[in-house]
């Protein structure tokens, strides 16, 4: 019998997961062909990305090469970005990686499927707010938190020469926003120590919020104590203010005050990434995701699977939908690789359950916080030092799912070590 053709597009965390326990257990037996699309070629844990635009920590020391994760786990990864399906056919179309501005054009890379699996995360989401795609930066990519990075950089290194103000603003409470926030606090600390102490205090950072509190899927006293950590930080912290716009100086809040910016970062909401848009006849939810059963399909087509933040599923237990988190994102790949059997046969997988393990919030060097799943550990809090150690296991769980136990230890050895010997921060 000939294997099952699958295809994952997306190896953000549930893609590269996915890929790598289906094509560890049955590529290795000849009894799926998988493959495994992205548009970089490199995984990179996205819940880092703000620590990379800030700088206190590399990409290059971070990342997974796809090519070689492949090799090592019987998969097939192709370079591209996924521009099309085409399901009458099972046909999705592909873009290859360093052709999009081409001229003319390449002609795209066409690959039959018999079962298709869309990983391709979210992106964030400016809710139609005028200026922003034209002035704002994000971090809902590699690219995006590089792109910040290098613009930091530039700012910074002029601001050692001049004794000027170096002005940044944040649109998002949640927790991207707020990491973001105290992670650039920190960059800026240890800068100072590179020759401008005066750095800190002409470093201006607002961070504006449009409801009435920071993190609002934490509990109150966390986001009030994450608000006064920041404040302490001298951070100001802004909340049910509404951006109506931003230009080149920053940002007008509702009722016509204005925030001035030199860097402005918008980091409010998820939304589905554009290419979703372009597939016609699957049900999408209000902000773009993928509506899914709960064994993961997509409603209007069975040979069509989605998982992570481009997934909308109702989670019965809760009666709300399941977060766009790395959490649910790895348990969804967890749950499709168990279930392979089932959904590669054409049957229904079991319905995915989603289980709360907590959720964990990390203030770079200076707090987090944590709040434990009721589920699994009964409720509960973590604060400080524990809660930090709590998010960054986040990480290292996933990388020894990646990379099995002996590499996994590995890897956290050798990180600990590069830490070390590595400058704080890095202006390169
Ligand atoms: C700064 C930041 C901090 C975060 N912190 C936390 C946290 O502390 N805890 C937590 O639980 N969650 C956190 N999150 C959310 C978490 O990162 C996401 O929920 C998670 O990454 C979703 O995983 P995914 O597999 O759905 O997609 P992703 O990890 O986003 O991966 C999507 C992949 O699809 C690829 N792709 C997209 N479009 C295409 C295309 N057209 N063609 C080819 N490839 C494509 C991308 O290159 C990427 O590799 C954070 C997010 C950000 C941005």
């Amino acid at each position: 019998m000939s294997p099952t053709r699958i295809v994952i597009v997306g190896g953000g965390i549930s893609g590269i997961d996915l890929a790598t326990r289906i094509g560890r257990s049955h590529g290795r037996r000849g009894r799926a062909a998988v493959t495994l699309i992205d548009r970089n070629l490199a995984h990179v844990w996205k819940p880092m990305l703000h620590t990379f635009a800030a700088g206190t920590a590399r990409p290059d020391r971070e990342q997974v090469d796809f090519l070689a994760q492949a090799k090592r786990n019987q998969f097939t990864f192709i370079p591209g970005y996924l521009d099309g399906i085409d399901r009458a056919t099972r046909t999705v179309s592909i873009t290859p990686l360093g052709h999009r501005d081409a001229s003319p054009p390449p002609p795209p890379l066409h690959l039959n499927y018999d079962r298709l699996v869309l990983a391709v995360g979210s992106r964030t989401n400016d809710f139609g707010t005028p200026g922003v795609t034209e002035n704002c930066l994000t971090i809902d990519g590699l690219e995006g938190a590089q792109a910040l990075h290098e613009r930091l950089r530039q700012l910074a290194l002029a601001a050692f020469r001049r004794e000027e103000e170096l002005n940044l603003a944040i649109v998002g409470g949640g927790a991207t926003g707020v990491e973001l926030a105290a992670e650039l606090k920190h960059a800026v600390d240890r800068l100072a120590a590179y020759g401008s102490p005066s750095l800190p205090r002409r470093f201006r950072l607002a961070l504006i919020e449009s409801g009435p509190r920071l993190l609002p899927a934490f509990p109150d006293h966390v986001s009030k104590a994450a608000a006064d950590t920041l404040r302490k930080l001298d951070v100001d912290v802004r909340l049910g203010a509404k951006v109506t716009s931003a230009d080149a100086g920053g940002f007008t809040l509702d009722g016509g005050s204005r925030i001035e910016a030199s860097i402005k970062i918008w980091a409010a909401g998820v939304r589905g990434p554009d290419v979703l848009d372009r597939v016609e006849g699957l049900e999408r939810s209000r902000t773009g995701q993928l509506m899914v059963t709960p064994s993961l399909r997509t409603t209007k087509d069975p040979t069509i699977l989605a998982i992570g933040d481009c997934a909308s599923l109702m989670d019965p237990g809760t009666g709300r939908s399941v977060p766009a988190t790395a959490q649910a994102a790895a348990q969804e790949s967890q749950h499709l690789a168990r279930h392979f059997e089932a959904w590669q046969g054409g049957d229904e997988a079991p319905p995915f359950r989603f289980r709360e393990r907590g959720m964990i919030v990390s203030l770079a060097d200076y707090n987090g916080w944590g709040t434990l799943g009721r589920v699994t550990f009964g409720g509960g809090h973590l604060k400080g030092l524990s809660a930090r150690a709590a998010h960054a296991l986040l990480y290292r769980q996933h990388q020894f799912g990646l990379f099995g136990p002996m590499r996994g230890a590995l890897t956290w050895l050798v990180d600990g070590l590069d830490r070390l010997i590595s400058p704080p921060v890095r202006l390169d």
